[in-house]
C-alpha cells in the first residue's frame, strides 16, 4: 500500500499527516504557523517534517510514495514553484524541488483552495464528478473551477478569486483591490466583521463589537435567530450576497455540482438562507446539487495535500 505525506499549511496552522491511498489518515501532528513570509513559513515546514519524522515515525515504517503541500497564497502547481503569499511579499521558490530533494520523495504544491478542490475529486463530493466548483467561504471567499476533469489555473496561477466581484449587493465598501462592494466584504469573516461595525449604528443589537479583535459570526448567527436587528440584517445581506455569487458562477463554467466549505458558510442556519434565495431556474443545470462538503472541516485541507500529492487531479 502506498502511502502519501501530507502538509496543510494555513494561516494559524500546520497540519502534517500520513494518509492512505483511500484517503483514510494515518497519523497526524499540529504546529503553529501565525502570519509569517515565505522564508519562515519554509523554515516551520521543514522543522515540522523533521519532527514529524523524529516523534512520529511513518506510520506503516514505510516512507511515504509522494508528499504533497497545500499552500496559502498563489503557487505553480506544473513546476511546483510557491510564487506568493500575498501582494505584499512576492517571492518565488521553487518549493517542491527543494523538499524532494531534502526528504528524497516527489513533492508537489498547490494553492490550499485549489488543493480543497482535489480533496473533493479524490475521496469528496467531487468524485467521478467532471465539471463542478468548490467554493470556500472563510475569512475570505475564493473558488476552484474543475472543468472537463481539471482544475481550472489561469495564466498566473491566479484563477478563482471570486471574491473580488460584486453581487449586486451594495454597501459602499472599498476593498483594497480597487473595487467596491467585494463579496468577500459582505459574505466572508472579514466581510461580517466589517459590515457590523459600518452599520452598528443603524439597527438595534446585542452583537459584542468591540476593537480588540473581529466579531464572532457564530453570534451573529445566535442573535438573528432570536430576531436582533443588526444580526438579521448582516445575514441576509450576505446570504443574498453569496446566492448572487453561486448563480454568477454557474452561469460561467456550467457545473453539474457546487460544493461550498469553509467555516462561514457550513450553518446549517445560514448556509439554508443562501439556499432560500438561489433562483431554480438559474441554477436548473447544476444537477447534483449545490451542498456543503461532507469532508470534515478539520481535516479537509490534509485531505487537500494528500490529494495533491498524486500529482493526478
Ligand atoms: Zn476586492
Amino acid at each position: 500500500m502506498n502511502t502519501y505525506l501530507a502538509l496543510d499549511f494555513g494561516g494559524t496552522k500546520l497540519l502534517v499527516g500520513e494518509l492512505t491511498d483511500k484517503g483514510q489518515i494515518l497519523s497526524l501532528k499540529e504546529y503553529k504557523t501565525g502570519y509569517v513570509n515565505q522564508l519562515q513559513a519554509i523554515e516551520i515546514i521543514t522543522g515540522a517534517i523533521d519532527d514529524y519524522k523524529a516523534t512520529m515515525g511513518w506510520a506503516t515504517g514505510k516512507k511515504p510514495a509522494t508528499m504533497g503541500v497545500g499552500l496559502i497564497g498563489r503557487v505553480d502547481n506544473d513546476n511546483g514553484i510557491w510564487c506568493q503569499i500575498d501582494s505584499d511579499r512576492k517571492l518565488p521558490i521553487s518549493l517542491a524541488a527543494m523538499l524532494s530533494e531534502k526528504y528524497g520523495m516527489p513533492c508537489f504544491i498547490d494553492n490550499d483552495v485549489k488543493s480543497a478542490s482535489k480533496g473533493e475529486k479524490w475521496i469528496g463530493k467531487g468524485a467521478g464528478v467532471n465539471n463542478f466548483i468548490y467554493l470556500n467561504v472563510g475569512t475570505g471567499i475564493a473558488a476552484s473551477f474543475v472543468v472537463n476533469g481539471q482544475v481550472v489555473r489561469g495564466g498566473h496561477n491566479n484563477s478563482g478569486e471570486v471574491g473580488h466581484t460584486s453581487v449586486g449587493v451594495n454597501t459602499g465598501i472599498k476593498c483594497g483591490c480597487g473595487r467596491t462592494d467585494c463579496v468577500e466584504l459582505i459574505t466572508a469573516g472579514i466581510g461580517f466583521d466589517k459590515q457590523a461595525r459600518m452599520n452598528k449604528d443603524r439597527f438595534s443589537t446585542r452583537l459584542i463589537i468591540s476593537e480588540e479583535k473581529p466579531v464572532d459570526v457564530r453570534e451573529i448567527y445566535t442573535l438573528s435567530k432570536k430576531g436582533d436587528e443588526l444580526c438579521l440584517h448582516l445575514v441576509e445581506q450576505a446570504s443574498t450576497a453569496l446566492a448572487n455569487l453561486i448563480m454568477n458562477l454557474v452561469r460561467v463554467s456550467d457545473p453539474e455540482l457546487v460544493v461550498l466549505g469553509g467555516g462561514i458558510v457550513s450553518d446549517p442556519y445560514f448556509f439554508q438562507k443562501v439556499q432560500d434565495k438561489l433562483n431554480p431556474t438559474t441554477v436548473r443545470f447544476v444537477t447534483r446539487g449545490i451542498m456543503l462538503t461532507d469532508l470534515d472541516p478539520r481535516y479537509a485541507g490534509l485531505i487537500g495535500a494528500g490529494a495533491v500529492a498524486q500529482n493526478r487531479f
